[in-house]
């Protein structure tokens, strides 16, 4: 479904280069579930980030669903972003004025979905994640296990192909934490594919893959 080669991701800083991804190349299939694994600032963001189309690359190919993402242009690439791929944040970014309902009827409005399906849909998807009693809470008003599983929700209610999750588990204490990655991992057990970045084993551990990172480098595939 994905394929990354020769990728590379330079940032200039003053005089200097810094090497955020050197040479990566790196398939994914169709219902894989990948964990991203590797010291801070290895790279893995950047990574996350290309495969996201949030940012692209200096040089090399990523080819996602047999299309070649660098010839498409900006418009392209952000319908891509709305249609087939779903984010989540260590941080959350959910918006803070809106319930969770409303935060995760949000790409849903953006892609004009009537407003009497985007609610259904909306209510549906927070059932799915265990937060039935929860739709008219803000963030605020959520413990930081329920703010990830309003995230998730929202990052697959438009059905994208690609679930890609950074640290989503950073922020959370241990019980929350396991929530989160039954989850993920019901999700991928449903056909959804996930790659997600982690630097906690319990949790690479349960992705089915692991993809290891040193230097903007994958040094290890297992
Ligand atoms: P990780 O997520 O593994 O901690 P990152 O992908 O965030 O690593 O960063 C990889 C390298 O790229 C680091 O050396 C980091 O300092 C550098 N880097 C990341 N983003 C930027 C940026 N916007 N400008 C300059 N350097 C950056
Ligand atoms: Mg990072």
């Amino acid at each position: 479904m994905i394929e990354l080669e020769g990728v590379w991701r330079t940032y200039h800083m003053g005089d200097t280069d810094v090497h955020a991804l050197c040479d990566v190349s790196l398939g994914i299939g169709q219902g894989d579930y990948l964990a991203v694994v590797g010291p801070s600032g290895s790279g893995k963001s950047t990574l996350l980030n290309v495969l996201g189309c949030l940012d692209r690359p200096s040089t090399g190919s990523y080819r996602f669903r047999s299309k070649d993402v660098g010839s498409l242009d900006d418009r392209e690439r952000s319908l891509m972003r709305q249609r087939d791929i779903g984010f989540v944040f260590q941080f959350f970014h959910l918006l803070p004025r809106l319930d969770a309902r409303g935060n995760v009827e949000l790409p849903m409005l953006f892609a004009g979905v009537p407003r009497a399906e985007r609610r259904e849909r909306a209510e549906q998807a927070l059932v799915a994640v265990g937060l039935s009693d929860r739709m008219h809470h803000r963030p605020e008003e959520l413990s930081g296990g329920q703010r990830q599983r309003v995230a998730i929700a929202r990052a697959v209610i438009m059905r994208p192909a690609l679930l890609l999750a950074d640290e989503p588990t950073g922020n959370l204490d241990r019980a929350s934490a396991r929530e989160v990655m039954e989850l993920l991992g019901q999700m991928n057990r449903d056909g959804q594919t996930v790659v997600l970045v982690t630097h906690d084993p319990e949790v690479a551990a349960r992705a089915r893959s692991t993809v290891r990172m040193s230097d903007g480098a994958i040094v290890e595939r297992t």
